[in-house]
């Protein structure tokens, strides 16, 4: 029985269900502890806290998910607990959004150039008032007839080798981890290797360095129990968290995508010893 899923996605950025819906659907799974991580935003927080007070057997972790990038690849760093009414923090937010914009219009000029006829406004459209993302643009490559599922715009088009990727910004994976250390949340990395729903998701080359340093940078946990891991690849990380004293974390990293597979909330997580884990650090931190 899983009874913890700490990385989900909503509508305020590249999830389909609402605040209000995902926390309605975690509770009936049974859920007890989830956290709420969408792309570089938390605007979605004061919804899903509305919504959670219907089910007090529930508690939501604010979180967040920020991206970073490495050569060739991405790292993505969640912040658990991470304070949504601070306005340093928030200001950064913002410009990590606007990254998004000026990244997500090349993305359509590019697939615009390559023949495929979808516009910026109808993307736009879809993201409503989200932190842009990549799904969205998928999601208008599905609409038009170019793809059958979301993935498979990822695998054509917007993966990291699609012809289509655009780079944003560059954020290093150390200065995510210092940012969100810094305004008092938890930084854990997430999914740390390759996964097969979501198939542009390659692994970090050199975890081992990698985890080094960014412990060094202040992160208290990876995912271990992550979306579509095989029990493999979970032993593997787990022995890692293990040799590096990081609390393993996980979740479904739910997005409501409709790709086929898709791990669903309460399907997969954390035990409830990491959540224990996570809470003593943050009264430790918060003394
Ligand atoms: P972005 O934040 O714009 O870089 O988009 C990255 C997001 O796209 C990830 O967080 C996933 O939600 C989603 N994603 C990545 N790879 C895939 C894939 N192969 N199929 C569906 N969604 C994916
Ligand atoms: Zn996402
Ligand atoms: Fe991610
Ligand atoms: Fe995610």
């Amino acid at each position: 029985m899983i009874e913890a899923d700490l990385h989900l996605h909503t509508t305020f950025s590249d999830g389909t269900l609402t605040p209000t819906q995902l926390i309605t659907l975690c509770a009936e799974r049974g859920l007890k502890v989830i956290c709420i991580s969408d792309h570089d935003t938390t605007n979605g927080l004061p919804e899903a806290f509305e919504a959670a007070r219907a089910y007090p057997q529930m508690t939501v972790i604010p979180g967040i998910e920020l991206s970073t990038d490495v050569p060739g690849s991405e790292i993505h760093i969640l912040g658990y607990f991470v304070d949504h009414h601070d306005a340093d923090l928030q200001s950064i937010l913002e410009e990590f959004r606007s990254g998004r914009e000026n990244r997500g219009k090349k993305m359509v000029e590019n697939l615009n150039a390559m023949g495929l006829a979808i516009t910026w406004e109808r993307v736009r459209q879809i993201a409503g008032e989200a932190s842009i993302g990549r799904p969205h643009i998928a999601q208008a490559l599905v609409e038009a007839g170019y793809v059958q599922y979301s993935r498979d715009a990822f695998d054509k088009y917007i993966g990291r080798n699609g012809a289509a990727y655009a780079e944003r910004a560059k954020l290093e994976p150390r200065d995510a981890v210092r940012l969100l250390a810094e305004h008092g949340a938890l930084p854990v990395m997430a999914h740390p290797t390759y996964s097969e729903t979501k198939s542009d998701r390659a692994g970090v080359s050199s975890l081992p360095e990698t985890l080094d340093e960014l412990k060094q940078a202040g992160l208290v946990g990876m995912e271990v129990y992550y979306g579509d891991y095989t029990p493999e690849q979970v032993e593997w990380l787990r022995g890692l968290a293990d040799e590096f004293a990081l609390i393993p974390c996980g979740g479904s990293d739910y997005h409501a995508l409709g790709n086929p597979n898709e791990p669903e909330p309460g399907s997969v997580g954390p035990p409830m010893s990491s959540v224990e884990a996570l809470y003593a650090l943050k009264a430790a931190a918060a003394k």
